[in-house]
């Protein structure tokens, strides 16, 4: 049945963790939106090529050419993964806010170094797709409490003022609600504005294809789809890329040095200045494949049986609270908050990791703006499942829920420097 076993083996799925009572148990990792666990396959591929350790591009060694390739067929299965144009560009990054801020630094600008056009943004953002358009010319509009009245205000809105480009996510990494993408793109495009995909949670639950949808640009953490941390991409469109100041100057992102003019090269070798992280970029890809050669639909299958599991669960305790932006998204990726009535979010996450051996997070998710809207000011919970996860992680955390609400903690607790612990 759906949900029993993991999708996918990972890396530390049989964690044994200290409780509070001196005994220890199996971790339940239901924080995947924060960093997934890293794939076996990820991992094994990993100690095969450490051997061959060594700085790309410009070494003639063997082990530079071992380097220099994996980097490079890296780079051409991120573009399959995300089902790239064959003029688009992949930039390796060290994460999704390094690639959003990337892309800022590229959007066209006028004589005077501003922004030549707005960039647009909804409410509900990260903020790694919020603070890097804030620094320059910008507006925003505040989400409607249906997609389709969200459709409707971002129409208005490009339809009053053109903007350059509307940075949007492609699911919530607070609620897991999944945003109407071909819809957005084409009210974006009709109004003659550019569309960056936030995909750092998007990109580990639902396939991408950049050509497909008409996305302009995407930005993912490895992080997130399964590979350890520190790489991230940003794919698109070649024009801004080619045409904006080198992101990092420095060795390997020119084609000319004199003292006294730099001649650079193109994207992504532009912005890709000094030694490259190889090991992080074959990660992330390799993660990719692995996903992507997932059978069609399986993906969605296994985290679907796991979130609707953990909603209804959830949903059934009275005094639990479930959170959404929309009454009417049609599909929400793995991911779910919600807020336990009578105590503090950051109290039951302690909780569930001292008494349960459980891992969630707490607190506002780097999405305060949306947290507000939620009227969660001072914060939710929020479970999050993946391919390592089963039903039996799922009921446990339902079932420790269930006991704080009919028996409470077992255990004191304290506030230490605005932390709940035991
Ligand atoms: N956007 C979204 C929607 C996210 O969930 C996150 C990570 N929490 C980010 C951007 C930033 O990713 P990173 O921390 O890997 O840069």
């Amino acid at each position: 049945a759906v949900g029993v076993r993991p999708l996918l083996p990972v890396v530390g799925a049989n964690l044994r963790v200290p409780l509070v009572t001196g005994q220890e148990t199996t971790y339940a990792n239901l924080d995947y939106a924060a960093s997934a666990p890293c794939l076996e396959e990820v991992a094994a591929h990993l100690t095969e090529v450490l051997p061959y350790y060594a700085s790309v591009h410009r070494g003639a060694g063997y082990a530079s050419q071992v380097s220099t390739s994996l980097y490079e067929n890296a780079r051409a299965q991120v573009a399959a993964f995300v089902g790239a144009r064959a003029d688009d560009v992949v930039v390796f990054t060290r994460n999704t806010t390094d690639a959003l801020n990337l892309l800022a630094h590229c959007v066209p600008t006028d004589g005077a170094g501003e922004r030549a056009g707005d960039v647009l943004f909804l409410d509900i953002e990260h903020h790694a797709n919020l603070l890097p358009w804030q620094r320059g010319r910008h507006r925003y509009v505040v989400a409607g409490t249906t997609q389709r009245a969200t459709l409707v205000a971002l129409r208005a809105e490009l339809a009053a003022r053109p903007a350059a480009l509307l940075a949007i996510t492609g699911a919530s990494n607070v609620t897991g609600e999944v945003l109407p993408l071909t819809e957005i793109v084409a009210l974006a495009h009709e109004a003659g504005a550019r569309v960056v995909l936030d995909a750092a949670q998007l990109a580990p639950h639902r396939r991408i294809d950049l050509a497909a949808t008409g996305v302009d640009y995407v930005a993912f953490s490895g992080h997130k789809v399964y590979a350890p941390l520190g790489s991230g991409v940003l794919v698109g469109r070649r024009d801004w890329l080619d045409e904006a100041p080198a992101y990092l100057p420095g060795g390997g992102a020119v084609r000319e040095v004199t003292l006294t003019g730099t001649t650079w090269a193109s994207a992504p070798q532009r912005h890709e200045g000094g030694t490259p992280n190889v090991l992080g970029a074959a990660a992330l890809a390799r993660a990719c494949l692995v996903l992507a050669d997932l059978p069609e639909g399986a993906l969605e299958e296994h985290e679907e049986a796991l979130r609707n599991r953990l909603a209804s669960r959830l949903d059934a305790l009275a005094g639990v609270r479930l959170h959404q932006i929309w009454r009417d998204s049609p599909s929400a990726i793995g991911v779910v908050a919600f807020t336990v009535e009578g105590y503090e979010p950051g109290f039951v996450a302690a909780y569930l990791s001292a008494e349960h051996g459980i891992g969630v997070r707490d607190g506002k998710f780097c999405a305060h703006p949306l947290l507000s809207r939620l009227g969660a000011q001072a914060g939710t919970l929020r479970a999050s499942v993946g391919v390592g996860t089963t039903l039996s992680d799922v009921d446990r955390l339902a079932d420790a829920v269930e006991r704080l609400l009919s028996v409470g903690p077992r255990w004191e607790y304290a506030r230490v420097e605005g932390r709940w612990s035991p």
